[in-house]
């Protein structure tokens, strides 16, 4: 047996024995999901037993290093791992805006102490992350965002507002771009890290169309950040932003990846109209050929070759066929896909999932941003 054989077999051996029977099962909405932090919510107790098992092997981040609570795993090894994950259908142990953006930025731009204060408990799922980027002035121009942080010697001192942070109520701490510098635009943004227990800090929850509040208004009122939790140079924080944003696109792509492909291709089985079937056979090959797209963009991405506006495509492409699934979808359940608060229904399941995917092409830069961004630095077009 080669090495990585054997690596597939203990791998397969260890999560038959560790990956709970319930965590096999599809996820029935978004509370399904494990988000962890101070405070966690759990719908099944195994949710934890999952995440802590995944959590303490490093495998919720299988490629980060040993020492910041990560697997240590090759890029070959991650990859069976996830091979063997979706062999069992086996739910991802711990959602994370620590694991898909902060900790990528971490590792690439903040200090030895600020990686091992960090990054381990973002593995465990001990603190739950939120992200302060838009403003009410300032979302496709981000750069134009104006948090103030002051200078106040060993720490800064920060005012302002932020918009649409997602589950900012239930966040333990938020990653900020703040305005440290008022003369230039991006040459003046700085990174923060720090606590929402902060004196200072308040949320306001926002309603969105499909009845959930994921979202919201985050004020800061001469709020008290140690200089020490700023990552990488003052004024230098647009870099780590730029970098962590391709990071958060490349996750939001994988909406692409999402489930409910097999239910499709079921109703078109069962016999929907001719013209269903049909758009539903595209959708399935478009699928195959982003997933195998995806494949090798993660590998890319990984080893440091991807082509930097990739992200963009890869978001543009996924969010737009995530968007087509939930309309098929809606399209094959007919008029019982409307249920809205049904037992049935599981709660409108499906209608608020086809409304949420209305912000896919939203969330972390819009799609016509998306395409700018293509135009200008994949085709060359003038901007
Ligand atoms: C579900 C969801 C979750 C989110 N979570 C977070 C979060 O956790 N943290 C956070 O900081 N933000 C979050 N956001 C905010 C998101 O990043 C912004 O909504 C997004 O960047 C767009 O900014 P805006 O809403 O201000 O729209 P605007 O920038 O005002 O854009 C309005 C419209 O104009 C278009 N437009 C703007 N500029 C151009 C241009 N140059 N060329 C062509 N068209 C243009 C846009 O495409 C859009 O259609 C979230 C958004 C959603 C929907």
């Amino acid at each position: 047996m080669s090495d990585l054989e054997q690596f597939r077999a203990e791998t397969r051996a260890w999560l038959e024995e560790n990956c709970p029977p319930e965590m096999r099962k599809p996820m029935r909405g978004e509370k399904d999901a494990t988000w962890g932090g101070r405070n966690p919510e759990y719908a099944h107790p195994d949710q934890k037993v999952w995440m802590d098992r995944m959590g303490a092997r490093g495998w919720t981040v299988p490629d980060w290093p040993k020492e910041y609570g990560g697997g240590g795993l090759s890029p070959a090894e991650t990859k069976i791992l996830r091979e063997e994950l979706k062999r069992i259908n086996a739910r991802n142990p711990l959602n994370s805006f620590g694991i898909s953006m902060l900790g990528p930025a971490l590792l690439k731009y903040g200090t030895e102490e600020q990686k091992l204060e960090h990054l381990p408990k973002i593995a465990r799922g001990e603190i739950r992350w939120c992200q302060g980027y838009s403003e009410p002035n300032a979302g496709s121009d981000l750069a134009g965002l104006a948090t103030s942080a002051e200078d106040a010697g060993d720490h800064y001192i920060v005012n302002g507002q932020k918009v649409w942070t997602s589950y900012a109520d239930k966040a333990d701490w938020i990653f900020c771009l703040v305005r440290t510098d008022k003369t230039t635009k991006q040459g003046g943004i700085s990174f923060l890290l720090f606590d929402m227990a902060s004196e200072g800090v308040s949320t306001k929850p926002i309603l969105l169309i499909s009845g959930y509040s994921p979202f919201c208004e985050t004020f800061f009122d001469n709020v008290k950040v140690p200089k020490a939790n700023r990552v990488h140079d003052e004024n230098k924080g647009w870099d780590v932003a730029k970098y962590l944003l391709g990071h958060e696109r490349e996750m939001i792509s994988g909406m692409g990846l999402g489930a409910g492909t097999d239910q499709l291709i079921e109703a078109a089985r069962k016999g929907v109209d001719p013209i269903l079937r049909g758009q539903i056979a595209l959708f399935d090959v478009r699928s195959r050929a982003f997933a195998a797209m995806s494949e090798r963009f993660i590998d890319e991405l990984k080893a440091g070759k991807a082509h930097p506006a990739q992200p963009s495509m890869m978001k543009y492409y996924g969010t737009e066929l995530n968007k087509t699934r939930h309309e098929l979808l809606m399209a094959a359940g007919g008029s019982d896909a409307l249920e809205w608060e049904s037992e049935a229904s599981n709660g409108g399941a499906a209608p608020r999932a086809w409304l949420r995917t209305k912000a896919n092409s939203i969330e972390g830069g819009t799609s016509e941003i998306q395409l700018n961004i293509i135009a200008k630095r994949i085709l060359d077009l003038p901007s």
